[in-house]
């Protein structure tokens, strides 16, 4: 039985983050910022942020956090939203931290007026120095700038918001506390000036609020009661709430939790840039890769994801995990989920001599022997059916089960098990071409039943897809990542066949309604899975058209099947 889908909230750091401040409604946000596709640990922080909500039945706000003009693109606002959408999520609201520029340039004057900003012109060097040198040996102290009188750090701020600076000539510092063994209390920087256009306000600001300065006052802006984010901002608790207790009535209180990663992988976005550009990958959206629109491409379920992390539950250390456990999640959850259909990677034909009347008969067969509740469908039992090349031997022997001279194997759902008699083979290639074979009637019981496809199967290109790298840790491979392509990690059959089945399979997807795709109406190509029976979970891949097919193997059927 699978794991109480809650269980993450009921126990462990969540529940004790709710028993903190166990407040009705609670209020959350996901705030990625825009500079890239979300990727799997993503969906850690989406499950964690609007599970949290939905669970203590409160809201949580899709914030996009586009404080930096210089990383941040259009492309990437609507791909978060619909991974979030996909995911079976619904923001409360779309907010933008840009939104805020006006009141936060408003806090940043009153931080100034309370004496604990100031506006600061040295250079990188001079603060490191500042902040106790290469190895923080030296003591630390405070420039010169830190002594301006409060008309002078709002005349010099008001110089830097009128264009006045060039960037890095001048910025806004937080007056903190550099006596403090906290690095984030080494007043930071709270505003700097940037030559850029912003997507959302234009050339309306030459300067830009800092993170630090940003999300604690937005997190109060929005009413967040909970702001959860992840370990690597557990210093920063300190500055977010001296800020906000300088300036804000409301006190959001910030929690940290484990980043999610999976070995084998890799997640930087210059990294992910260079595999797409170098054409290694198909696109962001490649299924080897662990970017969330790879993921969905390559089809897994969205409620896979979310079962996943919620096994995996959220502590307070990093977890990174073996993709063969992932794979392990997604394997059960379709097992569950999808229905079965039978797919020949490789066909060979085989005549079976006395089909007679059986042939082009109709057969009713399960779209599960395990769940009634599939239904079935009719195929026809043709007097040539496929058979996967793999499934055939010219010379038997006896620890074999399959087709050879001579040998029975049943045929899934077929009337009666076949005997095959002869073959023919292709003299320059060495393959076979075609095998004949007669009814066995007397055989009840085959050792082995195999899949077939008959002549009213569809053509199908199906890629298998493996670990896009050799080693565990692709980063650190000798040679570097791009030396470590496992070039086994696409293997395409182009002739392919699948039973028409597939046709049914495709109109009542996704099977059941999983978390998410009923959102999105009909669900994209990805929700069409199914497992072709002693092969492997498949997915329509969104390349397939309405006269093509393609497949992509989301996960084998066993893990030791894996190459
Ligand atoms: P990346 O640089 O990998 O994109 P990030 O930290 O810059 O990650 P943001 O776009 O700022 O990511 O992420 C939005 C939220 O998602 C943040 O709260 C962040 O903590 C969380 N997040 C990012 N990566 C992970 C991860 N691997 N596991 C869990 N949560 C994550
Ligand atoms: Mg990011
Ligand atoms: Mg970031």
């Amino acid at each position: 039985t699978p794991l109480d889908p809650e269980a993450m909230f009921k126990q462990g750091f969540l529940n004790d983050v709710y028993n903190e401040r166990p407040v009705k409604p609670v209020m959350s946000r996901f705030p990625p910022e825009p500079n890239g596709f979300l990727h799997i640990g993503h969906s850690k922080a989406i499950a964690v942020n609007f599970g949290f909500a939905k669970y203590h039945g409160g809201h949580c706000i899709l914030r996009f956090d586009d404080t930096n003009p210089e990383a941040e693109e259009e492309i990437y606002f609507t791909a978060i939203e619909d991974m979030v959408r996909w995911l079976g999520f619904e923001p409360h609201k779309i907010t933008y931290s840009s939104d805020n520029f006006g009141k936060l340039y408003e806090m940043a004057e009153k931080l100034i007026t309370l004496e604990k900003a100031y506006v600061c012109h040295c250079g990188d060097e001079e603060i490191k120095l500042q902040r106790g040198g290469e190895k923080g040996a030296t003591p630390r102290y405070r420039c010169k700038h830190a002594e301006q009188t409060v008309e002078h750090n709002l005349r010099e701020f008001r110089r830097m918001r009128d264009g006045a600076y060039r960037p890095r000539e001048a910025f806004l510092r937080m007056k903190q506390d550099i006596t403090s063994g906290n690095p984030q209390n080494w007043d930071l920087a709270a505003y700097r000036v940037l030559d850029k256009p912003h997507h959302r306000t234009g050339d309306e600001w030459k300067i830009y609020p800092t993170y630090d300065f940003t999300h604690c006052l937005c997190d109060s802006f929005e009413g967040i009661t909970h702001s959860l984010c992840t370990t690597e901002f557990y210093l920063s608790r300190e500055s977010y709430e001296w800020l906000n207790g300088q300036l804000v009535e409301w006190q959001p209180i910030q929690r940290e939790y484990g980043r999610l990663s999976i070995s084998g992988g890799i997640l930087s976005k210059r990294k992910l840039k260079e595999l797409v550009e170098k054409k290694i990958v198909r696109g962001w959206d490649d299924p080897r890769l662990f970017t969330l629109i790879g993921v969905k491409r390559r089809g897994v379920p969205p409620g896979a994801i979310l079962e996943f992390v919620n096994e995996l539950g959220v502590t307070t250390t990093n977890s990174i995990i073996q993709a063969s456990r992932f794979e392990q999640t997604i394997r059960r959850y379709l097992e569950r989920t999808v229905p079965r259909l039978m797919l020949v990677l490789d066909p060979v034909p085989v005549i079976i001599e006395d089909a007679g009347e059986l042939d082009g008969a109709e057969l009713d067969i399960p779209f599960s022997t395990k769940n009634t509740e599939m239904g079935s469908h009719k195929i026809k039992f043709t007097k040539t059916v496929y058979i996967d090349r793999s499934d055939f031997r010219e010379v038997d022997s006896k620890d074999y089960f399959r087709l050879a001279p001579g040998k029975t194997v049943g045929l899934l759902y077929a009337p009666f098990p076949i005997k095959a008699t002869s073959f023919t083979k292709d003299e320059t290639t060495g393959k076979i071409t075609e095998i004949r074979a007669v009814f066995d009637r007397e055989t009840k019981k085959p050792k082995t039943y195999i899949q077939w496809v008959g002549t009213d199967g569809r053509n199908a290109e199906v890629r298998l897809y493996n670990s896009l790298f050799l080693s565990d840790n692709p980063a650190s491979a000798e040679g570097g990542y791009l030396n470590d392509i496992n070039p086994e990690s696409e293997v395409v059959y182009p002739n392919a066949l699948i039973e028409s089945g597939i046709d049914e399979v495709k109109r009542r997807a996704p099977w059941p309604e999983a978390a998410g795709e009923d959102k999105l109406g009909k669900g994209g190509p990805e929700s069409v899975r199914f497992q072709g029976l002693r092969v492997a979970y498949f997915a329509l891949d969104s390349d397939s058209t309405d006269d093509k097919i393609i497949l992509n193997r989301i996960v084998s059927l066993k893990e030791d099947v894996k190459k």
